[in-house]
């Protein structure tokens, strides 16, 4: 079949997500036939190269072998056992490992399917844990300007970002919001830790006034994504665990986007020595093969749920927690990272692409190009496109395309998350196919001559 059976057969019975489906009226829908490495494929034998690792999740890419095999040997033992009052080996590795990678810090693992899930188990725990503690006033939350953590109910309450929150404002219950310390927001003669400092001081007065009502500050560590990669210094974490610390509220580390190597460290929140209270991961974990979440808590706040009273415990459920097919992807995941050293091939794919891209910085609307993280092997790179036509976001994505590359930009931001995969001969086309597309978009009347290809 032919891409336009399926664009036709897809708009008809498909409610796709993020989408005013009028849109697609216009607007290209593409019906990809396989995925293989960095690359998607149509049903014509287009290509296209994956710039944003699928929303995020691919963090290998497509259909690694490696993941296909562990999935298929689980396959064969068990697909699926409830998790109250069962458990079994892959979900029990996966948790041994993951408390492994904080150094057993974070050594109490609670599942879900998705990230709006962890933040909502998240958010659940610290409230539950202040109300098992003798402090039932504790309930309030604080998130940063311009945050995401999710789009159901509750996680939109930590949200901050208009198109996704202000439709359901009516039905969100308000959280405090303190700067961002993303670094674009310093002034002309500030640096990142100056900014990152100048976040922290509004924290802290908000915390001297209002810590006794708040149960958790919840943050992004070091890239707030769905705001558009807005990239900070790791100061500020370092800063805003020691106040959570001073007056007792929890630190929750959102790391569903920037976990598992994407801001140079497996986690982001080693880039300021800190571990948090309760982290939230999903998205990568599983290589983007199957839907899981988890929430990993300190012994200090597992234990406050630890009673003989039934009603002091955790009783929040998913109907799929732990699914052991889904554990299987995730521990093939830490495989990954435990056979190869990642970073460090990361670290060698973003020195050609930073060397690459110069070409592209210097283009004389783009404005504020960053890398994340502070090791120089994160693997997410944005960048904003001054006196962009309007409509910008969908041409670039449709100029892409024709180059074969899969682009998606958060309005005026433009920005690359791919897969880890990624050869030196697929950085040099992201790199050139996004020169280009913006070329087509901008049109060339800015005539800087580039020796990019
Ligand atoms: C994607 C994301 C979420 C929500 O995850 P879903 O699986 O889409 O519900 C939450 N927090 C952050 C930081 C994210 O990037």
């Amino acid at each position: 079949m032919q891409n336009n059976t399926w664009i036709d057969r897809s708009l008809k019975a498909v409610w796709h997500p993020c989408t005013q489906m009028k849109r697609h009226e216009t607007f290209p829908l593409i019906p990809i036939a396989k995925g293989e490495g960095a690359w998607l494929y149509d049903f014509e034998g287009n290509r296209y190269l994956d710039s944003v690792s699928s929303w995020w999740v691919n963090l290998f890419g497509h259909g690694h072998p490696h993941i296909k095999t562990r999935i298929k040997a689980q396959l064969d033992q068990l697909e699926h056992v409830m998790l109250a009052g069962f458990t079994h080996a892959p979900v029990i590795e996966l948790s041994e490992r993951l408390s492994a990678r904080t150094g057993g810090t974070l050594g109490h693992a609670f599942y879900g399917s998705d990230g709006a899930s962890a933040t909502e188990i998240a958010l659940k725990m610290s409230f539950h844990y202040w109300r098992n503690t003798g402090k039932p006033e504790k309930t309030g939350f604080i998130h940063l300007s311009d945050s995401y953590h999710g789009e159901t109910i509750g996680s939109l309450s930590v949200t901050d970002v208009a198109i996704f929150k202000d439709t359901y404002a009516a039905l969100v219950k308000p959280s405090a919001e303190v700067p961002s310390p993303d670094t674009r927001k310093a002034g002309v003669h500030e640096n990142a830790d100056m900014q990152a400092a100048k976040a922290a001081a509004a924290l802290e007065a908000h915390l001297a006034a209002h810590h006794a009502t708040t149960a958790a500050l919840i943050v992004e560590p070091l890239v707030q994504g769905a705001a558009g990669m807005a990239m900070y210094s790791p100061q500020y974490l370092r800063r805003a665990r020691e106040l959570c610390d001073q007056y007792q509220v929890h630190l929750i580390c959102d790391e569903i986007a920037v976990g598992f190597g994407r801001t140079g460290s497996f986690f982001a929140c080693e880039q300021a020595g800190i571990w948090p209270d309760l982290i939230c991961l999903s998205k990568g974990i599983t290589g983007g093969f199957l839907p899981l979440s988890v929430v990993m808590c300190t012994d200090s706040v597992y234990q406050a749920f630890y009673h003989d009273e039934v009603t002091k415990g955790f009783l929040h459920s998913h109907s799929y927690t732990g699914n052991p097919l889904a554990c299987s992807a995730a521990l093939a995941t830490l495989d990954l990272f435990d056979q190869d050293d990642v970073l460090a091939r990361n670290r060698a794919t973003a020195d050609h692409i930073n060397t690459l891209a110069a070409a592209l910085k210097a283009l004389p609307y783009v404005r504020d190009f960053r890398q994340a993280g502070t090791t120089g092997a994160g693997m997410i790179w944005a960048f904003e496109v001054e006196d962009a036509p309007i409509g910008f976001a969908q041409q670039l994505f449709a100029a892409g395309l024709k180059r074969e590359l899969l682009l998606r930009p958060m309005g005026n931001t433009v920005y690359w998350m791919p897969p880890y995969c990624l050869s030196h001969e697929e950085a040099g086309h992201l790199v050139s196919a996004t020169f280009h597309a913006l070329q087509d978009v901008m049109g060339q009347a800015c005539g800087v001559i580039s020796g990019i290809t």
